[in-house]
């Protein structure tokens, strides 16, 4: 694993480990090589620079990129991110994730992700709304119902999605919803999207305590993150008598081993001006470092990629890891995390929910028939625990991790469609 030094901070490749879980399931599966370099590369990758004049009048060039790594499956789908740790590299490697995540939760889209290097945090709506309808305009060509589907990821939320629909429909001269999930629901949205992921990784969750025999009501969880992701995967998860003991944002970690009220937290930084738990009171303040090593049953990684590396992994405590996030552990950790008998729920597997009900989503516009929050649940549900059981048993089967299974079972699917269509 190359670790590259930042200011002092070690920092990995995301797309090294995408990569070497890759190439250990090409070898696993004996998958000629041939159909293996298809999908070790994206099928493309777009790049613009993107000025915008901010509010003070000046103008401002944004680092912009958009890469569809497969469409043997279907159009390709996958979030946006802003955030100012956005590279090329990172936005690769988040492609193919989604590419194995769609196959592992049989989605019928393959996979893309998009990124623009800029803080969202530190600029205002304007400057947020001519960005994203500057960067609309620039993948134009790129974008579309049933070409490639962008939705929300990190820094980014229904209001972007809001946006790109209007200028993307602009351009085409007629309304278009389903070029884009994670939409705001008058504007085409779907029920229950907002907290798809979360539930995904609850549903996850529930299923890896229920092989292990624990009892959820017995049972005690940090989370990492609390974007739309770490709270609602914090909420659902004490929904089912689960202690969470320990959560964390850009402000740092909160600890209390008597539990912490997730509903209170959600509503402290919904109603703060910092928009974090910062000032959040009745827990103890705690590092990330810590908060990652805390005694617990459950960690659920759901900040950013990175976090459970060949340095901290000996060190993590709890029996189950359930990614939240996209490559919260690096692949030079999963054998430590393997060996020391703890279970990792991966995140093509745990996020997955996210990018189901964005199908519903999309489905729905296309029918323009609307289901219930029930409905889209119900499915949901169904469709995570499908996938996890399908996984926990060609893992049992095969003697490998869940994450090996998922990463086989994806490549599996994905070098068969590309077989069956064959190239020029
Ligand atoms: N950004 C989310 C993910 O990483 C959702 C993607 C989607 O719904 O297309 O899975």
């Amino acid at each position: 694993m190359t670790v590259s030094h930042n200011g002092g901070t070690p920092r990995y490749n995301p797309l090294e480990s995408m990569r070497k879980r890759l190439d250990k399931a090409v070898e696993i599966l004996g998958l000629d090589d041939q159909f293996a370099n298809v999908l070790r590369v994206p099928d493309k990758v777009v790049m613009a620079n993107i000025p915008v004049t901010m509010d003070d009048g000046t103008i401002q060039v944004f680092e912009a990129y958009r890469v569809v790594h497969s469409v043997h499956s279907g159009p390709s789908k996958g979030g946006i991110r802003y955030s100012m740790d956005v590279n090329l590299d990172e936005v690769k490697a988040l492609a193919a994730w989604m590419t194995w995540k769609c196959a592992v939760v049989n989605v019928p889209y393959g996979g893309a992700k998009g990124g623009i290097k800029c803080n969202p945090r530190a600029m205002s709506k304007g400057e947020l709304e001519r960005l994203t309808r500057a960067y609309t305009l620039s993948m134009r060509n790129v974008f579309g119902p049933d070409k490639d589907i962008p939705a929300p990821d990190m820094g980014t939320s229904s209001q972007e999605m809001a946006w790109i629909v209007d200028e993307f429909s602009k351009i085409q001269g007629h309304n278009s919803y389903a070029v884009v999930t994670g939409k705001p629901l008058v504007l085409g949205g779907s029920l229950g999207r907002v907290e798809a992921t979360g539930r995904g990784v609850m549903v996850s969750t529930r299923s890896a305590l229920a092989k292990m025999g624990i009892n959820p009501t017995q049972a005690t969880c940090v989370v990492q993150g609390f974007g739309n992701v770490g709270s609602i995967s914090a909420k659902l998860i004490a929904q089912l008598g689960v202690k969470i003991i320990a959560i964390s944002d850009i402000s740092g970690g909160y600890h209390n081993p008597d539990g912490i009220d997730i509903p209170k937290a959600i509503e402290y930084v919904a109603n703060s001006e910092s928009r974090s738990l910062e000032g959040f009171s009745g827990c103890q303040r705690i590092s990330n470092e810590e908060l990652l090593e805390l005694e617990c049953d459950v960690l659920v990684p759901a900040a950013m990629e990175d976090q459970i590396t060949p340095e901290n992994a000996a060190r993590i405590k709890a029996k189950l890891i359930v990614e939240g996030a996209n490559g919260p552990t690096t692949a030079g950790a999963d054998d430590i995390l393997n060996e020391k008998g703890i279970l990792v729920v991966p995140d093509i597997l745990a996020n997955a929910g996210g990018v189901t009900v964005s199908y519903f989503e999309w489905v729905q516009n296309r029918l323009g028939y609307y289901w219930t929050e029930e409905r889209v649940n119900r499915r949901a549900d169904r469709a995570m625990k499908m996938a996890f059981d399908n996984l926990y048993q060609r893992a049992d089967k095969e003697g490998i991790s869940m994450r090996m299974a998922a990463y086989v079972v994806a490549v599996e699917k994905v070098s068969r469609t590309l077989k069956l269509r064959g190239s020029f």
